[in-house]
């Protein structure tokens, strides 16, 4: 989809003119590309001062794999575990230096006086990041702190980090991961998701990482092997999360109603998937899925993602408008969960993935029907997340909620509420459906088991419901 103004200040006459009059200035985001590395420059890494090793270890020895190129402040303490996982790291004395990645560690922070060793790492490099950099921050749940000072330093990380979000602009994103204790060996597919290109538009997340069961992963084809289903798949949205999950190694059963079945076919012909014409409301939605799993020996992830809008503010709006979006967006999801958990079409470790929306956190003007749904969707999966978490089959889901993604859906927005929608987040840009898609992989990675519950908002951390 085009976006008219995002060309125009990519000219230098463009840029001048918004910079003079304060207008966004959003810049060309990177994005995946084959064969570039996974981190496109250099890292610097630091840490709180602290007993606890096990953040630092894991990540060193995460870059050690990645082949990073890193650097570390003179007295750092993390410079051992670095040695230990074969790093070399590099002493941050330039202050010439540019860096891609800005990775702190604050596990080790217990209290209110610990959080100025955050503000002094971040304070001397925060004008020293690359275009597209990633700020990451590692704590622990603040909720599994007994001690109060912990629990409180913790919590405060977070307006920390969406703070930096806010601030950095030129594709900066910024993260905090809070992983539990004894699950640093599940951070692999996170940092690896958050360092790269693939999370181009996710900015200002919290992403919890508990204990989950490690798997080896090869890291070139992460889903080789895997039957993975897509609802929605001939366009948009739908389409992008079949071409990405193909493209990390999937068969790809792409699902939609039998009026797309021309798009839907060309889809899958390109990545060499299978179609399944059915209209997810229907009765039997359900048993047609799992009669197509069935072929392929079962599913190892359900990518719930089709859903349709019918905006219209409360007062006008007829109750078949409200009937639809409930049944499509959220009745279904829940309707064909069951009917896979209870006839074990998904296979022991599946992914479940739900695409909700930023409208059913923030709620918006004339959707009552869509946020309600959307909202139901993150309640579905809090509420599965829980019961997988307690059936220890190594199960996981987690949600989507994608913000302004330049889509059809988005096409249709009245030009003055979209180019809002576009410019009010942190990139100063809309997404594009890869960015919702490369998040899905992530989540529906086998090194993901740790993450069980989340919603990850993929938004350029939108200014609605933050
Ligand atoms: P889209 O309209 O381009 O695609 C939706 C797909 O779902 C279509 O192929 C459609 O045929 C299919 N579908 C609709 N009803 C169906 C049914 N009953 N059975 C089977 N398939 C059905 O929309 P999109 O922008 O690609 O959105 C995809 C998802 O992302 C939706 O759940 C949407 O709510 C969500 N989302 C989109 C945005 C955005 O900015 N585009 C933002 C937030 C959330």
């Amino acid at each position: 989809m085009s976006d008219r103004y995002g060309d125009f200040v990519q000219s230098s006459i463009g840029k001048k003119v918004a910079k003079n009059l304060g207008l966004p200035l959003p810049v060309t985001l990177d994005r995946f590309e084959s064969g570039q590395p996974l981190v496109r420059g250099s890292v610097l890494i630091g840490s709180a001062t602290g007993e606890d090793k096990r953040v630092g270890t894991s990540v060193a020895r995460i870059l050690s794999e990645l082949h990073a190129e890193v650097f570390i402040n003179n007295d750092d303490n993390v410079k051992d575990a670095l040695a230990d996982a074969g790093i070399e790291a590099k002493a941050n004395t330039n202050t010439e230096d540019k860096f891609k990645v800005l990775l702190f560690d604050a596990s080790n922070v217990r209290n209110v006086d610990d959080l100025k060793q955050v503000y002094e790492f971040f304070h001397q490099v925060a004008r020293r990041v690359e275009k597209s950099g990633r700020v990451i921050v590692i704590g622990r749940p603040p909720e599994e702190e007994a001690d109060i000072d912990a629990a409180l330093a913790q919590r405060a990380l977070e307006g920390f980090v969406k703070s930096v979000g806010k601030e950095f602009k030129r594709g900066i994103t910024a993260q905090l991961i809070y992983v539990s204790a004894g699950a640093e060996q599940n951070l692999d597919s996170t940092l690896r998701f958050f360092t790269s290109a693939r999370s181009a538009y996710v900015s200002g997340q919290v992403v919890r990482v508990q204990a989950g069961a490690e798997v080896a992963v090869d890291w070139a084809q992460p889903l080789g092997g895997k039957t993975m289903l897509v609802t929605g798949a001939s366009r948009g949205i739908g389409e992008a999360i079949a071409r990405v999950l193909a493209r990390e190694g999937a068969h790809v059963i792409c699902l939609d109603v039998p009026q797309q079945q021309a798009d839907l076919q060309k889809v899958a012909g390109e990545i060499s998937g299978s179609t399944l014409m059915v209209d997810i409301t229907s009765e039997d939605a359900g048993k047609q899925i799992a009669d197509a799993a069935e072929k392929r020996g079962g599913l190892d992830a359900v990518i719930h993602n089709a859903g349709v809008t019918r905006d219209k503010t409360l007062a006008n709006m007829d109750e078949q408008k409200w009937d639809m979006v409930l049944n499509i967006n959220l009745a279904s999801i829940a309707k064909i969960n069951r009917y896979l958990f209870d006839h074990y079409v998904l296979k022991a470790d599946a992914r479940i993935v739900c695409v909700s929306s930023i409208s059913g956190i923030a709620g918006n003007l004339g959707q009552t029907n869509y946020a309600t749904s959307k909202a139901g969707v993150i309640g579905l999966v809090d509420a599965t997340a829980k019961q997988l978490a307690d059936n220890d089959n190594g199960m996981i889901i987690n949600a989507v909620a994608p913000g302004f993604i330049e889509t059809q859906m988005t096409e249709a927005i009245p030009f003055a509420i979209r180019e809002a929608g576009r410019r009010m987040n942190s990139m100063s840009q809309g997404g594009l459906p890869i960015d919702v898609a490369e998040t899905i992989a992530w989540l529906a990675s086998p090194a993901s088991g740790g993450l069980n519950g989340n919603t990850v908002r993929v938004c350029g951390q939108s200014l609605l419901g933050a």
